[in-house]
């Protein structure tokens, strides 16, 4: 009982759910990189270049341009617990279970908050978002680019425009999508973007990449400060000051910017894999991984679908790097991920609300969008499916799989 366990052994796995995923081998080495102090020159200076790498990452020329400490939900409560004031309209387009969580967060930002919904394996039409805007006149307008609990991606390219022109904030949580599929901050008028590492970015969980517009930055500035010890009594009322400390953003830009006001302690060794993640992308180039996001997904698709397995959405608006896929009548799903992880050490994903227990779901992203990957997955999964009867084709999925490869000249 009072035994010490040895050092941390993980087994291997490769990752292939919707996330998270296996990180690029080169990530984890510079998250193993030694310690700087928190104002060494090393510090603030990988500080300000990790600002220009995700700008790039981004596709905006945003100032404002940091990450926030923290899961992808951290950079998505900074952004509204920051822009929301108490009593401002929210509006969130829902699409699946992201929606749900951008209408929480606003909901506890005090906002009110109304919703729009399609069905799962849907996303909203650009008329039924601008009638909605013109209904509840919303300050705010919060919508999820990829959602991995229905695999969809809505398109935003139109949106910010119409943002715009009605005079609503735009913010999108892009953590699911960002690095597969296109994003362009500045282009399509977003006013504020969150991520995570941990889909098509290959890094760990844990740094959030956040990018706000000069308007946004302007209306964090304009709300009340509030420091430790000066707050006014009686003040809290009519006060319209960030109900956070830690998800301050004035305060956090304050830290990243050029005065360096002390606030949170970066977190250095995350700090050195989102610089990485974002470094690996720029490499290869923006356009390169989202094509190889493609292509994987692409061969994926064929690939379960040579299987013979029926796959859920709507395929003319599915994220490139993720695919739900209905679970065979007669297989036991949970059973059969576990024999996907026990057995060949692949981890595939089951699902939410109400695809739970009908869909899994198979992710390609970062540094798992690769063929090696793709056809160990199919491979795996046949195997898997005909032990609990299911009827397949003979090499069904990796065949299919490889004509995709053949035809893209790979
Ligand atoms: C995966 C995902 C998240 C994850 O949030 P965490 O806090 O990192 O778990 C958030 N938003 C979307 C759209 C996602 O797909």
């Amino acid at each position: 009982m009072n035994e010490i366990p040895g050092p941390i052994a993980p087994p291997a796995r490769l990752l292939m759910g919707p996330g998270p995923i296996s990180a690029y081998p080169s990530v984890l080495t510079a998250m193993s990189a030694a310690l700087v102090g928190q104002y060494d020159p090393f510090m603030t200076a990988t500080m300000t270049e990790t600002q220009e790498l995700y700008r790039r990452v981004w596709g905006t020329s945003n100032d404002a341009t940091v990450l926030i400490d923290g899961t992808s939900r951290a950079g998505i409560e900074a952004a509204m617990i920051s822009l929301i004031r108490p009593g401002d309209r929210v509006l969130v387009p829902v699409f699946g279970r992201f929606g749900h969580l951008l209408a929480e967060i606003a909901e506890r930002a005090m906002a009110e908050v109304h919703t729009i919904e399609v069905p799962w394996g849907q996303v909203f039409p650009v008329s039924a978002i601008e009638q909605a805007i013109l209904a509840v006149k919303p300050q705010l307008l919060g919508l999820v680019q990829g959602d991995t609990s229905t695999t969809m991606l809505q398109p935003l390219d139109e949106v910010g425009a119409l943002c715009a022109k009605h005079g609503v904030l735009f913010y999108s949580d892009a953590t699911a999508s960002l690095g597969g599929n296109p994003f362009e901050a500045d282009a399509w008028g977003l006013d504020a973007a969150t991520a995570g590492l941990q889909k098509c970015l290959g890094g760990p969980s844990g740094s959030a990449p956040i990018t706000l517009s000069e308007r946004a930055v302007e209306l964090i500035r304009s709300r009340k400060k509030i420091e430790a010890g000066i707050r006014e009594e009686g003040d809290e009322d009519a006060a319209d000051f960030i109900r956070s400390n830690y998800f301050d953003l004035g305060m956090i830009l304050d830290y990243w910017g050029p005065r360096r006001l002390n606030h949170h302690t970066e977190a250095t060794s995350m700090l050195y894999g989102a610089r990485e993640c974002a470094r690996l992308l720029l490499l290869e180039g923006r356009d390169e991984v989202i094509a190889r996001h493609r292509l994987h997904g692409a061969a994926m698709l064929a690939g379960v679908q040579g299987l013979g397995l029926t796959v859920f959405g709507d395929l003319a608006h599915k994220m490139t790097n993720v695919v739900a896929v209905e679970i065979p009548e007669g297989v036991p799903g949970d059973a059969a991920r576990t024999a996907m992880l026990t057995d060949f050490g692949i981890e595939i994903g089951t699902s939410f609300g109400p695809l739970h227990g009908r869909v899994w779901r198979i992710g390609t992203m970062g540094y798992n969008a690769r063929t090696d990957a793709v056809l160990q997955t199919l491979a795996a999964l046949e195997t898997v499916l005909r032990r609990f009867c299911a009827p397949v084709a003979a090499n069904g999925g990796v065949d299919a799989a490889q004509g995709i490869y053949a035809s893209a000249g790979r």
